[in-house]
């Protein structure tokens, strides 16, 4: 991108990582490193001043962060981990006991020592493979940053913005800068880096508020106080843009702002097509918090509750009483919906330290799931003690993470019998009818999915993982993003005969992966006759919206052609041809495609 400060309708494509439109100007935050750093030879006699001070840096640092953490506001007060895994930056020995080492032995100044810190830690993390562990180098220089700022004495550019409405412009956001904003003056955010599995994009969905990452030049480009406008659903942000253009794309906010009301006023009406046939819609949740919002869009109970975010939270394994009271809340405040509550489905991207390293070759093929529930027994009996206690206030269901085959579901159920014995021992009340089901994810799971089925209450299809084991695309990695492909026939086959093998078993299927929620894929799903879509609960009112205004009928007449075709590319045009029936509010709004032509 050439350097267009002036220009008018200068157009940046980016990453989108939370929907919606903005038109506002620009707050350029100058996050930029502390470019020069300079080296000198610290004397003698000054060596233990120069720890001191660097030690000093480091306390403020740590009270700065601590400080952020306990000012969270409601929204975002469960992201504090990422904070935690600060301070735990910040007390890394590859920190600070290194930096100490270079300042002593080499009698060089805190600040070249540090940097030759991180240059270490750079190097480790640059021979990493998986893309969402290198991501997190960034909050290493983060942390860096504000250890630099605070040895040369610097203030931190206050992030407190002014009465206006602002788009911030930055190179990174952390989850701390972002606490300091005041985000109700905040309409966006848009950055040079970034994916999507950084901090900026799962805290500006948090807020809800629109955020494009991943700019590269945003900031060389853009000037403070210049108009913008950010397209959050395309990723695009245009520089000055023209009269014509601002007021295209108000014409597109509008819509947008008309279109998510109206849909959610569908919230409370039933999930049913135009000929009567019922689809549960419910909601995946990672923190209790989430319950509110889902109630609030319809969501008929919690279809998947991921429970790997209270072990990542604490910083070893939490206690089962921990474990317990969070399950118990969740159990009474869906209550009288249901929540299936998922056993631990750690490894992959997300990693326990104390248990894990990230040294696997391929951790998504790795020690992850239920194969890692299965070796460190006492971890999962203390999961199931807490969650069969925690089924005794509410409706509870167990689901059962990456299982391949049955011999998984046979060593479950024998420790499972184990757990409930020593619970009946001990005469703790849970519900002994409590229902045993199974995420489909794994390619060999779908092909004896009817053997499976003999053994289990119900299936619960993981797209998100289904697509990347049957397709051999890492899910985390953005070179191969463009085949991962939920509309490839291997994909929709498989859901069909994981759905076959469910209905001769006469058990229930739900679908819990992102495929849940997304419209176009909503008449396929229901075509093939998923019996529940769990999703995230800001999508229900879009995918209730589109059931409401199809029949199973023609539901199944599409899926029929579909069937006939041989690519994702075919099965993506037919149904993208279609959606004016299907989808008519999601044709509009890919119609409305402003141009400054
Ligand atoms: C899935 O794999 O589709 C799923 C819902 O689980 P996760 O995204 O947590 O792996
Ligand atoms: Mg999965």
């Amino acid at each position: 991108m050439r350097n267009n400060k002036n220009g008018t309708n200068v157009r940046l494509q980016g990453i989108a990582v939370s929907p919606g439109i903005i038109i506002g100007k620009a707050r350029l935050i100058d996050r930029s490193k502390q470019k020069i750093i300079y080296q000198y030879i610290v004397n003698e006699k000054d060596l233990s001043g120069e720890v001191e001070r660097f030690k000093n840096a480091l306390q403020t640092t740590r009270d700065q962060i601590a400080s952020v953490k306990n000012n969270l506001p409601d929204q975002l007060r469960q992201h504090a981990f990422i904070l935690d895994a600060h301070l735990m930056i910040l007390d890394d020995s590859m920190i600070t006991d290194a930096t100490i080492k270079s300042i002593v032995e080499e009698k060089i100044n805190a600040e070249w020592a540090i940097k030759k810190s991180v240059q270490k830690i750079s190097k480790i993390f640059n021979d990493i493979e998986d893309e969402y562990i290198k991501e997190r180098f960034s909050d290493v220089e983060n942390v860096v940053e504000r250890i630099l700022r605070n040895l040369s004495g610097k203030e931190q550019e206050s992030l407190a913005v002014s009465d206006e409405n602002v788009i911030i412009v930055a190179h990174n956001l952390s989850p701390a800068d972002t606490t300091e904003m005041n985000t109700s003056k905040i309409l966006g955010f848009i950055t040079d880096i970034g994916g999507r599995t950084s901090h900026t994009a799962i805290i500006a969905q948090a807020l809800e508020i629109p955020a494009v990452v991943g700019l590269e030049t945003a900031t060389s480009v853009i000037n403070d106080g210049c108009l913008l406008i950010v397209d959050g659903y395309k990723g695009e942000v245009i520089i000055n843009p023209d009269v014509n253009l601002i007021s295209a794309f108000q014409q597109k906010q509008n819509y947008y702002e008309k279109y998510k009301s109206s849909i959610l006023r569908l919230c409370y009406l039933p999930s049913e097509t135009t000929d009567g046939h019922r689809v549960t819609l419910k909601a995946n949740i990672e923190f209790v918090e989430e319950i509110a919002a889902a109630k609030d869009h319809g969501a008929e109970g919690i279809g998947l509750y991921r429970t790997e975010y209270l072990y990542l939270r604490s910083k070893g394994i939490p206690e089962e009483e921990e474990l317990f009271n969070d399950y118990r809340q969740v159990a009474e405040i869906i209550h009288p919906e249901s929540v299936t509550i998922r056993t631990l489905d750690i490894g992959g991207d997300k990693f326990l330290s104390n248990y894990q390293s990230s040294k696997e070759m391929n951790p998504a093929l790795g020690l992850r799931a239920i194969r890692f529930c299965l070796k460190e027994q006492e971890v999962f009996r203390s999961q199931l003690r807490a969650i069969l206690r925690a089924s005794a206030f509410g409706h509870v269901q167990i689901l059962l993470p990456m299982i391949s085959g049955l011999q998984e579901l046979i060593d479950f159920k024998k420790i499972l019998a184990e757990v409930r014995t020593d619970l009946e021992k001990r005469k703790v009340e849970y519900d002994r009818d409590i229902r045993i089901g199974i995420m489909i994810e794994i390619p060999s799971a779908v092909t004896v999915a009817d053997i499976l089925a003999k053994h289990v209450d119900f299936f619960s299809i993981g797209t998100n993982d289904l697509i990347q084991y049957a397709l051999a695309v890492d899910r985390v990695n953005e070179h191969v993003a463009f085949m991962y492909e939920p509309y490839h026939p291997a994909v929709i086959r498989m859901i069909m005969q994981t759905v076959k093998a469910a209905r001769d078993a006469g058990i229930e299927v739900a679908l819990c992966g992102e495929m849940a929620g997304d419209p176009m894929c909503a008449p396929i799903l229901l075509g093939i006759g998923i019996d529940e879509l769990s999703m995230n609960s800001g999508t229900i009112p879009l995918i209730k919206k589109v059931i409401r205004g199809v029949s199973r009928k023609e539901a199944i007449e599409d899926l029929n052609h579909i069937l006939g075709l041989t690519t994702a590319q075919e099965v993506r045009s037919f149904i993208e041809k279609n959606a004016d029936r299907f989808l008519p509010y999601i044709k509009e709004i890919n119609s409305l495609q402003p141009s400054d032509k």
